[in-house]
């Protein structure tokens, strides 16, 4: 038995053989062509056959796994149309007076060469996508039709890497799961079985060799790992957890596509919190109608520097192509108290919860705050996002922030850089203060989104990370309920929509009780949107107001 650990991408278990993914490995020869002319149009035929094929493999992403993801394809078909990568092609066919595939071959080397050396994430993506273009043509040029060994029985691939058209020319039906040597979990490979809910570990590394090739293997991808020819007991054990898993998203999986209505036709929205972008499939899978609650400090956390604007765009950026158009909240970052990053420098406080966090942080140091307001105002552009800040007590903290806000437009619009002009912006409400002056901070915002693991701390006086405490910390306390529902009637007064992102709004016990205060959304972690849904649906609200 061999266990590899990598990063895992997409959770659950795949019990099955191992396959590894065979390409075509023939080199390109290089053969001398007397007409130069007639080698570029031989090649411009199988441009045009390559555009053909890939509007084809975009038409099945779109249907299979929507527009967002489909949209690699249109990249692709971009790419065959670049000038640089033309001309690169035609002028070594007509200087060198080389066969196409050659010319093909050397631009591809040369152009991903210059994506994966350059030190933008997104760009060095574009490597192995020039690749997969360049690879279409010379298959088209060398009259093969496309090199892999189709699967015909379940099992995992196991590959270095698969670019998206290999990724999605595979028959799902036989795919049990992921594992890669290499790729990035922003890949679109990535991205794409996230979306399709396949267990998938990647950067497992060279350890994970060819040699394992027919081998019994199962993906732990809840915890990034691969256990090769795993003993009876451990196999017993994951075949036990597999099953489990099963039977519940079964029971559950039904209710997808169904409405949050309960049985006397009240809807609510049901939203998911999000710390990382590997967590977006769980939202797909479950049906989210967005994210409410998208906590960026995890990008600070799991950095050993301010992550830099193009960093944070980039994150932003494919979170917000990934929901496709639903709504996406993402909070400004809530450093400070349990939540520590030691490059911040925070000074050591008795009582960091009650100290520098969150809004704090970012109004004493607007460099870092104007960072991020920028790579999400950018990231705006190809998604529905809306920014919601958190921490706030105060209408002039508020104020502060429309200000900066507001300068931070100017100086994209000064630039000429796109980004939502209407773009929502909310604030959490999570202190007392906050629900005592929300009458007048519902004129201030779009919306509302009561986090009710502060807003119990602080309320109870009760350190929420204190487990010594925890037979009092009590957020269905009257005191919280009371303050809700305050909170919803001052949203409400004010035209604004209000919605709970803390752990409470998922305790089904306060369901009925949160659509009664007319709590407009419900953001839980992806694992309790379809219990919710269901406690939703057999909810009457008529049967009980009359009770
Ligand atoms: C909350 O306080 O309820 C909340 C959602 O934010 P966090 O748990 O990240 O502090
Ligand atoms: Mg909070």
């Amino acid at each position: 038995m061999t266990t590899l650990t990598g990063k895992s991408v997409f959770g659950g278990i795949a019990i099955g053989r191992i396959s590894f993914y065979k390409r075509d490995q023939g080199t390109i020869q290089r053969r001398h062509v007397e007409d130069a002319g007639q080698e570029i149009a031989r090649f411009e035929q199988a441009k045009e056959q390559a555009a053909k094929e890939l509007q084809g493999l975009y038409d099945k992403a779109l249907q299979e796994v929507g527009e967002a993801n489909a949209a690699i394809f249109e990249i692709h078909q971009m790419m065959l149309e670049d000038l640089d990568y033309l001309e690169s092609i035609t002028n070594i066919i007509s200087t060198q007076k080389v066969n196409a595939e050659y010319a093909v071959g050397v631009t591809a080397d040369n152009f991903s060469q210059m994506f994966a050396s350059m030190d933008d994430a997104y760009m060095q993506g574009r490597a192995a996508d020039v690749k997969d273009v360049s690879d279409r043509i010379i298959n088209i040029l060398s009259g093969k039709t496309g090199g892999e060994e189709a699967v015909t029985a379940p099992c995992i691939i196991a590959a270095d890497d698969l670019v998206p058209s290999e990724t999605v020319q595979l028959d799902k039906s036989m795919v049990l799961g992921f594992a890669t040597m290499y790729g990035s979990s922003n890949s679109h490979t990535a991205i794409l079985a996230r979306t399709m809910g396949i267990p998938a570990v990647i950067g497992l590394g060279a350890a994970l060799s060819p040699a394992y090739d027919g081998q019994m293997a199962v993906i732990d991808g809840d915890n990034g790992q691969i256990i090769i020819d795993p003993d009876e007991e451990t196999l017993a054990a994951m075949e036990k957890k597999q099953k489990e898993q099963k039977a519940r998203k079964e029971l559950l999986l039904s209710l997808r596509g169904q409405d949050n209505v309960t049985l006397d036709g009240k809807r609510i929205d049901v939203f998911a919190n999000i710390g990382n972008l590997s967590d977006l499939g769980m939202v797909l899978q479950n049906d989210a109608g967005g994210v409410g609650l998208f906590r960026s400090e995890f990008l600070y956390l799991e950095s050993s520097d301010y992550p830099t604007e193009e960093e944070q765009f980039q994150v932003y950026k494919t979170a917000a192509m990934n929901m496709a158009g639903k709504k996406i909240v993402i909070r400004t970052l809530d450093i400070g108290a349990d939540k520590q990053a030691g490059y911040f420098h925070l000074p050591h406080e008795e009582n960091p919860a009650m100290g520098m966090r969150a809004i704090r942080i970012c109004l004493t140091r607007p460099e870092i705050f104007k960072t991020q307001l920028r790579a999400l105002l950018r990231a705006s552009a190809f998604g529905k996002i809306a920014i919601m800040f958190p921490m706030i007590t105060a209408v002039k903290e508020v104020k502060q922030i429309k200000e900066i806000v507001a300068q931070v437009k100017q100086e994209l619009t000064n630039e000429g850089i796109p980004f939502d002009q209407e773009i929502e912006m909310g604030i959490m409400i999570e202190t007392p203060a906050a629900v005592m002056v929300s009458d007048q901070l519902a004129k201030e915002v779009d919306f509302f989104s009561v986090g009710t693991n502060d807003l119990t701390q602080y309320t109870l006086a009760i350190d929420r990370q204190n487990q010594t405490l925890d037979a009092f910390y009590d957020p269905r306390h009257p005191a919280i309920l009371r303050m809700l529902k305050m909170a919803a009637d001052n949203a409400h007064a004010a035209g604004i929509w209000i919605g709970i992102c803390g752990e409470l709004g998922a305790d089904l016990s306060l369901t009925e009780e949160f659509l009664r205060m007319g709590i407009d959304e419900l953001s839980v972690s992806p694992g309790m949107i379809l219990p919710l849904r269901q406690k939703i649906r057999e909810t009457d609200l008529s049967r009980l107001t009359q009770k």
